[in-house]
């Protein structure tokens, strides 16, 4: 029999999750859905598009101090406590299970990964969820009033099992999984897509010349990307120089002064090959170390680019041109 919940009962579980927990959920913040710190947990939304911001904000925070050294002793950051990140949407935790992958190689990531662990991942989904993607325990709606648990590790078995929740035969199913986008559908060939864009590079530059125009060099649809990890660190130092913290922060490939190096030296000199680099790592690189694109399709970077910039548009623009000008391929 499967374990359900109804909806108004929602509301009361994150209350009982606060009170040993952190816990961050999708909610309205001036015209946008923003992950927040729950306060009012009738104001989480069940039901929405996609977030401004991703939730890797809880595991690789736009800032952090790393460690400082007082008087010559270390000491490195400490995460305070155990928190929970309620009401993921199916891509946002595929984008975590790969972006686990990522802070997983060698050399690891341990201050993404010591703060992974201390996480619980809870998804919602408005639809039936097949092939789960990842995280602790995922809410299926099956009905207007229940939603069916999906529970994938012990520590969402221990929430799933919580008085909350009931076992009970409900005779409805999840909505089926509606249509996906063409930015969905061009995924689906990471090879090709790889392929295409290292043809591009000396045969087609001119949609990079193009789009080194049009773009602004903002790093916004890299901040918004649940899969964009890059960060630069920088030392500071104390007014009385006895205190010197290591910290980071996010970085963008984008950005006009990102591969600029001691001397003045600028590797990617002009916003198209600083634009094609960004296409160039999620494609390319990536389909070459992990053998996927480094994209979910969650459609932010379209969605928040200033300049109006649709990865979906310039991926298919590649590679109808790359088909046109190599038609004997075969792919
Ligand atoms: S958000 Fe748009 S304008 Fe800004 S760096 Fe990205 S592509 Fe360029
Ligand atoms: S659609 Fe854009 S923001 Fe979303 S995962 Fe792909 S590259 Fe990142």
């Amino acid at each position: 029999m499967p374990r359900v919940i109804s909806k108004n009962h929602i509301p009361n579980l994150l209350i009982h999750l606060k009170k040993s927990h952190d816990v961050f959920a999708p909610m309205e913040k001036e015209g946008e859905v923003v992950f927040g710190n729950v306060e009012d947990p009738t104001k989480v939304l069940l039901n929405y598009k996609t977030t401004l911001l991703p939730p890797k904000i809880y595991f690789l925070p736009p800032e952090e101090e790393l460690f400082k050294v007082t008087n010559g002793r270390v000491q490195e950051e400490q995460l305070n406590n155990k928190f929970v990140v309620f009401g993921l949407s199916r891509k946002d935790l595929e984008a975590i299970v790969y972006l686990d992958q990522i802070m997983n190689k060698k050399p690891a990531d341990t201050f993404y990964l010591n703060r992974r662990r201390a996480v619980t991942l809870i998804g919602v989904s408005e639809e039936e969820v097949g092939v789960p993607p990842g995280g602790d325990l995922i809410l299926e709606k099956i009905s207007d009033r229940y939603y069916r648990t999906l529970a994938l590790t012990k520590k969402g078995k221990k929430i799933a099992d919580l008085e909350f929740f009931e076992e009970k035969e409900i005779n409805h199913k999840a909505k089926s999984h509606e249509a996906t986008s063409k930015l969905d559908q061009i995924l689906l060939d990471s090879e090709l897509i790889a392929r295409a864009i290292e043809w591009s590079r000396e045969n087609y530059r001119q949609i990079w010349e193009h789009l080194g125009r049009v773009c602004l060099g903002c790093g916004i649809c890299t901040y918004v990307c649940p899969l964009c990890y890059c960060t630069s660190t920088e030392d500071k130092t104390s007014f009385d120089q006895t205190v010197c913290s290591r910290c980071r922060k996010w970085d963008a490939c984008t950005l006009p002064g990102f591969a600029k190096i001691a001397g003045g030296h600028n590797f990617r000199p002009t916003q198209a090959a600083r634009y094609f680099n960004w296409f160039y790592h999620k494609f390319v690189r990536a389909y070459k170390e992990f053998g996927r694109a480094q994209c979910v399709a969650c459609h932010r970077c379209q969605r928040y680019c200033p300049a109006g910039i649709d990865i979906e548009k310039v991926l298919e623009e590649i590679i109808n041109a790359f088909q046109k000008a190599e038609p004997e391929r075969k792919f």
